[in-house]
């Protein structure tokens, strides 16, 4: 246990979900105060939808969750697109390409990539922070320009192989 990043596996134990979710909004708050942006409420809903837990969602799922929290107006999906591209570009919340799904970020307003433990039994995903990542390090190293990473790695997590023995 001891070796294990902290922030790293959060995802993957049990833990109080509300202190993420205070922390997080709080910590996106911030980063649109500094960054002199508005979260206006929409975006905020889309956020705290996706806060809600460390499952990652589609944007239907988004735009259904949304749909029976309004009462009376329906929302339609360009509304729920606008909100989901200023998180991703403000570096709020990530998608993930291979559930083409979006999850919120742990450590929000970074700007570097973000690599992704995928749980294939509770489809929890632990976001790794890839500042010294091996792989983005080797690609400086042969002066190569990334302008796009994704890394997804799909697996069980060590609960799920507990529950599964
Ligand atoms: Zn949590
Ligand atoms: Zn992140
Ligand atoms: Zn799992």
């Amino acid at each position: 246990m001891s070796r294990e990043n902290k922030s790293s596996n959060i995802a993957f134990r049990k833990h109080d979900h509300r202190r993420c979710q205070r922390q997080l909004l709080s910590a996106a708050r911030q980063v649109c105060e500094t960054r002199k942006l508005r979260l206006t409420s929409r975006r905020r809903q889309v956020l705290e939808i996706l806060l809600a837990s460390h499952q990652p969602l589609g944007a239907y799922d988004i735009l259904a969750e949304l749909n029976r929290a309004a009462d009376a107006e329906r929302i339609a999906p360009p509304i729920v697109y606008r909100a989901l591209e200023f998180l991703l570009v403000e570096g709020l919340i990530h998608r993930i390409e291979s559930r083409n799904a979006f999850i919120s970020c742990v450590h929000p307003g970074h700007q570097c990539a973000a690599q992704f433990l995928i749980c294939r039994d509770c489809e929890q995903v632990a976001e790794i922070e890839n500042g010294d990542s091996g792989l983005l390090a080797q690609a400086d190293n042969i002066g190569f320009a990334v302008d796009h990473a994704v890394v997804e790695i799909t697996g069980v997590c060590a609960q799920c192989q507990k529950h599964g023995e």
